[in-house]
Order: C-alpha cells, then sequence, then structure tokens
C-alpha cells in the first residue's frame, strides 16, 4: 500500500482498525526517508531502531486492547532538533550540544506518544532556530524539495521538507519569528503557529521565551489540526500556558465561510512582494469570496517597526537564555590545551562557547547583550516592548472589523542556497511578514495557494497565511480546511527524487 499518498487520520484508522501494522506503516516511511534523505538533508538523525521498536510496541498493544483511543494511531512524525526527546540525542542543530541525550521528555512529545505516534527521528534546523534558510545549522544545510539548489526556508527548513518529501505525514517545529509558517510556505505544505501559551514550552530549547511556541507541519489541514489538539492545552509545567481545553479544530475544517470577513492590510501589499506572489494570494482571497467570504481593506500602521522590534526583543531574550551552554553542565566543553587554561574557569567557559556556538548565534548573543546593557536598557529593550504592545494593539484593533487577515507568508519564494547568507539583513527582511504575529502572540497558518515559475524554470510554491485573535485558532482551520477542499496544491508533488538523481 502507498502510504505516503494516505492523510495521517487515515493511516491512525486503519493501524486501530488492524487493517495495517504499524510496523508496516514504519517501515515504509523508514525506507522512504533513509534512501531520500541522503540528498536532501532533512534530517540530523532517523531514529530506525527506536521507530520501529515504538511501532511494535503500538502492535502488540493493539492485538491485546484494541486502539479506538489512539488519535495517531502508528502516525510517524518527524521532530525539530530545538525539542527535546527523551533517550535521543538532541542538539538544536547546534555544535555546543553535540552528544547531548536528555534524560526526560518534552511535554509535545510526550503527548504524541500517547496518542500512538511513532517518533522517526530529528530534523535538520538553523543553529538554535536562529535563521530563514536552514543554512546555519552546524552539521549540514537542509535543500528545497521542489528545487534542490534552493533553501527549504527556515529555521524548521528539515520539518518542512520532511513533510514535502513524503518521509512522514507530520512533523513539529518551532516558530519565534516565522520559523514554522515561512518553511512551509518554501516547501509548499501547512504549518501553523499556535496562540501564544496555546502549547507547552516544557522540554523546548529556548531561544526568545516570550515569542517561541510549538507547532505542526502536514500535507493536509486536518492532520495539522488533529495534531495540534493532541500538542495543545494547558500544561501544569509550563508557567506560560494557557488554562483553555483545546477546540475541536479538526471539526472547524469542515465549517464554511459564508459570512466571514477576511481582512486585507494594505501594508502586507507593497515594495519587496513578488509579483507572482501578490497575483496568487489575492487569487485565494477571491476564491474564498465566492464561497461567501467578504474582503474588509484594512490597516496595520505599525508593522514597519515588526523586524526592529523583533531583533531587539529576540536577541536580548536569546541571549540570556543561551547564557546557560557554558561547558559545565551540557554539551560541548573546549579541552584546554595549556596548564593556564586549565586553571581558569572563566577561559574554560569563553572557549567552551567560542568553540561551540556559529556566527550567527554569537552575532544575536552579541546584539542582544548589547541592548540589554546597563544604560541602553531604557532605550532599546523597554522602548521594543512599548511599541510590541502598541503592534499587537493595532491587530486587536482591525480584529474588531475582521475575523481573519490574509498577508503573503513570504515576500519572496525559496531562494538559491548561499545567496543571502552573507548579508544577514537581507535574511532577517524574509521574515517581515510572519514576526508581527509571534510579537502579538497571535496564531497564524500558512497554505499552499500556488505555484510560480523561478528564474530558472522550477516549479517554486508559494503561500498565504492566515491570522486570528488570540484563542481563534478555530477560524484558521475554518478558512484553511474551505480553501484545500477547493484546490489541490496540496497534493502536488516535488521532483526531488528525479533531480538528486541527476546531481548524483
Ligand atoms: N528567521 C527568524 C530569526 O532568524 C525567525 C526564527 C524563528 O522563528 N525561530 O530569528
Amino acid at each position: 500500500m502507498d502510504f505516503s499518498s494516505l492523510s495521517a487520520i487515515q493511516i491512525s484508522q486503519l493501524v486501530s482498525q488492524k487493517k495495517v501494522s504499524a510496523t508496516e506503516v514504519t517501515q515504509h516511511f523508514l525506507r522512504r526517508m533513509n534512501e531520500g534523505d541522503k540528498n536532501l538533508g532533512a534530517f540530523l538523525r532517523i531514529d530506525t531502531e527506536g521507530a520501529l521498536a515504538q511501532a511494535a510496541r503500538l502492535d502488540s498493544q493493539l492485538s491485546r486492547e484494541g486502539g479506538q483511543h489512539f488519535r495517531l494511531c502508528g502516525v510517524p512524525i518527524a521532530i525539530k532538533d530545538m525539542i527535546i526527546t527523551k533517550d535521543l540525542e538532541t542538539t538544536a542543530g547546534s555544535k555546543i550540544l553535540q552528544g547531548f541525550v536528555p534524560p526526560y521528555e518534552s511535554t509535545v512529545v510526550a503527548r504524541l506518544r500517547e496518542a500512538g505516534a511513532i517518533i522517526v527521528g530529528k530534523t535538520n534546523m538553523d543553529e538554535f532556530a536562529m535563521g530563514s534558510s536552514n543554512e546555519n545549522s552546524a552539521y549540514k544545510p537542509c535543500k528545497n524539495p521542489w528545487d534542490v539548489t534552493r533553501v527549504p526556508g527556515g529555521s524548521s527548513g528539515g520539518s518542512a521538507a520532511a513533510v514535502a518529501a513524503d518521509f512522514c505525514p507530520i512533523s513539529l517545529g518551532t516558530d519565534t519569528g516565522g520559523s514554522i509558517r515561512q518553511p512551509a510556505a518554501l516547501c509548499g505544505v501547512t504549518g501553523i503557529k499556535p496562540t501564544y501559551g496555546r502549547v507547552s514550552r516544557y522540554g523546548v530549547l529556548a531561544f526568545a521565551s516570550s515569542l517561541d511556541q510549538v507547532g505542526p507541519f502536514a500535507r493536509y489541514v486536518e492532520d495539522a489540526a488533529l495534531s495540534l489538539e493532541v500538542i495543545g492545552g494547558y500544561d501544569a509545567q509550563d508557567s506560560t500556558s494557557i488554562m483553555e481545553t483545546m477546540p475541536n479544530l479538526v471539526k472547524a475544517c469542515q465549517g464554511s465561510v459564508k459570512g466571514l470577513r477576511i481582512g486585507v492590510p494594505a501594508e502586507y501589499f507593497g515594495k519587496g512582494l513578488d509579483p507572482a506572489i501578490e497575483t496568487l494570494v489575492k487569487d485565494a482571497i477571491q476564491l474564498l469570496v465566492s464561497e461567501g467570504a467578504t474582503v474588509v481593506p484594512i490597516s496595520l500602521p505599525l508593522t514597519k517597526y515588526a523586524v526592529a522590534v523583533y531583533y531587539m526583543i529576540a536577541t536580548a531574550e536569546a541571549s540570556s537564555n543561551l547564557a546557560r551552554y557554558d561547558g559545565v553542565r551540557y554539551g560541548h566543553r573546549s579541552s584546554p590545551s595549556s596548564k593556564e587554561q586549565e586553571q581558569s574557569l572563566l577561559s574554560m567557559y569563553e572557549m567552551s562557547r567560542g568553540e561551540g556556538f556559529g556566527a550567527e548565534v554569537k552575532r544575536r548573543i552579541l546584539l542582544g547583550t548589547y541592548v540589554l546593557r546597563s544604560g541602553h536598557y531604557d532605550a532599546y529593550y523597554k522602548r521594543a516592548s512599548q511599541v510590541r504592545t502598541l503592534i499587537r494593539q493595532d491587530f486587536l484593533r482591525a480584529f474588531q472589523t475582521c475575523d481573519v487577515i490574509a498577508p503573503p507568508t513570504s515576500p519572496i519564494p525559496a531562494f538559491r542556497a548561499g545567496e543571502r547568507v552573507t548579508d544577514p539583513l537581507a535574511m532577517y527582511l524574509a521574515d517581515i511578514y510572519t514576526i508581527s504575529c509571534n510579537l502579538a502572540g497571535l496564531p497564524g497558518i500558512s497554505i499552499p495557494c500556488g505555484f510560480m515559475q523561478s528564474d530558472t524554470n522550477t516549479k517554486l510554491p508559494v503561500g498565504i497565511q492566515f491570522l486570528a485573535a488570540p484563542l481563534e485558532e478555530e477560524s484558521l482551520f475554518r478558512v484553511a480546511g474551505n480553501y484545500q477542499k477547493m484546490t489541490d496544491f496540496h497534493t502536488q508533488r516535488p521532483s526531488f527524487e528525479k533531480s538528486t538523481e541527476v546531481v548524483i
């Protein structure tokens, strides 16, 4: 059976009804990823042995008691390497955590396992989730399955590429300023960043704690809804977790868009947006209008400050969060090369950090330390936090006149590897449409809305983003589910297997 063409929901039904075994399903996907990933680099670690052991355990449990209560019964899921997996090395894509095998489980992975999911491996990413192209991974780059000369986006590039390449039906990513939605758009899959506080951050390595959220990638919107229902909801282990039960998001995918008011923000359709993307996004909105939605022109005037505010807040929080990697407790410790170094604790810290962190992480730590320096705090971090509140108010005002806001996800399609990596500002601007959502704590989803031709004549996916008021994920799934029923962009497959053969 070709499991790759099935949704996670269908796989889960087949396994729980014992029409196929979890082992068969797992073997199918392991074969795909072990063969196909050699030329893609979506995985940092494929846990073949662990995945088969989980599948065998599930199969024997199913033979004893049946599996109706498992919502992701036998569904293979890949986890971004930013998220802790018990007994499975977790590095955040960084050399500083090389060899770190966590002794405990993150809440999201624990919930997936309880739901019967099979954890198949850890996906490639920009080091500590800092980047938009996956080129900051300390281990290897990840390629875009639609065009292997291009980046998959980032920082959750591996998770997006793994789903696009059919290595697994669902993966998890993290999104601090766009790291789920931007790679989802560039790889032609669905990715959602939930409301801040919806999903537990317990066991998720911290980048910028007031912005980080975990969310799923999937080919089918319903699979994203189901996996978010499973991982989301209150967790006493995370003090920022919201005390709300998860709504029925799978059901929301069946909802109608009749009467839904779609806000179209003028500021997101201006200079810098690729005209081919603008056309596809506007066509998508028009299609929803033909189903009964209405368009409301809105304005989010503070959008122009978002990138600057984000790079002050995110770097300040990162510099403080990353202070814990000092060579004492986890990961890399520099081996002293002289007597003098051996005697100095400070030099051990400095050398371990100097060797363990990559260039982008060091740049962020320096920027963040500068932003937080005494005498600078009021001018930078405090001021940025105040503007952040105003950006949130901008959105809340807009949501008085519309139910969802529909900007593009990325101003440009997948760019060529190496094209932006030497220009940090150009790279930072790739997130211009995704960052405000994190600053305001809103939920945001990106779904495929078509394809454009690259300048080298390859077919590149384009994403449309929908944003909603805090805790209104149901509206996102209503509109995304509806749109996916009318289109077939999500069922089209990349040709990376063919193109990698040529590369060999
Ligand atoms: N690309 C942005 C950055 O580099 C966002 C990253 C993220 O969401 N983790 O910070």
